[in-house]
């Protein structure tokens, strides 16, 4: 929204900008994404009518070749439509085929840059893949990135991030020594939960993430983390610190779910349960030594 210098407003415009401002931001529109607004349903109906009028398009005539140079076209100004939406089964399908071929973390990341099937990527202002090292022995895998996550593209560097790191601390590890990452890797808009139909389109991704990055020991950070990987229905407080085992490709893998630092932010007396967990973390890991 692009607004009159300051100056020459008025008190009441001020006021009613300032309620509109608060009412956005109360409604979970917390990022300027564009100077002007879009009507996405009408550029969903737009492109629909194009490829239907496509689709019964006249056969091409036969270039002539004696015919008048074309004369330039006149520049039609469309709306900016970044990625046709395609059907969530579709979506699933294609982040399938694309997740199973990437060889590598790299080609992977690639093959997610690529794929326009999540909505979320639309608002998101980028991927965010991964931080630490990759091939690390243990893996922490979130729900989904928040503000600060998708402005720096990294995950968990936010206030919960802060947190973990202190979490990590405590077991002597540090996010160089981990890998990390999040079952949705774009940033849902004003941090809602990513919907069941967009985890289920992200989650070959983090499936195939998980497998090439291959821990000894994975942990899944809150509820959604651990019943989305770990296809439980229970709530994170009755599965936390209970193991699973992640069964992916050949290999079956440790995984332990545990409270989100989001959550022990505002639940601060649940920290001992999460220093249960760490411990048990701490454990595991050095028993593979
Ligand atoms: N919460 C998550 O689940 N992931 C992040 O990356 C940040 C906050």
């Amino acid at each position: 929204m692009t607004l009159p210098p300051e100056d020459t407003l008025e008190p009441l415009e001020r006021q009613q900008l300032a309620e509109m401002l608060e009412w956005h931001v109360a409604e979970g529109v917390d990022v300027a994404l564009d100077e002007m607004p879009h009507d996405r349903f009408a550029e969903s109906a737009q492109l629909a009518e194009a490829s239907q009028s496509a689709a019964v398009a006249q056969p091409r005539r036969a270039p002539q070749v004696d015919a008048e140079p074309a004369r330039p076209t006149q520049r039609v100004t469309a709306p900016a439509i970044t990625a046709a939406p395609i059907a969530p089964d579709e979506a699933a399908l294609s982040a399938r085929a694309l997740a199973a071929e990437a060889q590598t973390l790299e080609d992977l990341r690639a093959a997610m840059e690529r794929f326009d099937g999540c909505a979320l990527k639309r608002t998101a202002s980028r991927l965010v893949f991964s931080d630490g090292m990759p091939g690390a022995k243990l893996m922490l895998v979130g729900e989904a990135p928040g503000g600060d996550e998708d402005r720096l593209g990294k995950p968990f560097v936010g206030r919960s991030g802060q947190l973990l790191d202190r979490m990590l601390k405590a077991i002597g590890l540090d996010r160089a020594s981990v890998y990390i990452a999040n079952v949705v890797p774009w940033r849902p808009p004003g941090n809602r939960t990513p919907t069941p139909q967009e985890t289920a389109i992200c989650m070959p991704f983090i499936q195939r993430q998980i497998e090439l990055a291959a821990p000894d020991v994975l942990v899944c950070l809150g509820g959604p983390s651990a019943q989305t990987l770990l296809e439980q229905r229970e709530g994170i407080t009755k599965l936390r610190g209970r193991w699973f085992s992640y069964h992916i490709g050949n290999r079956e893998i440790p995984a332990l779910p545990t409270l989100h630092p989001a959550y022990l932010l505002r639940q601060p007396l649940a920290k001992r349960q999460a220093w249960q967990d760490l411990l048990a973390i701490r454990a595991k890991l050095d028993q593979g030594r």
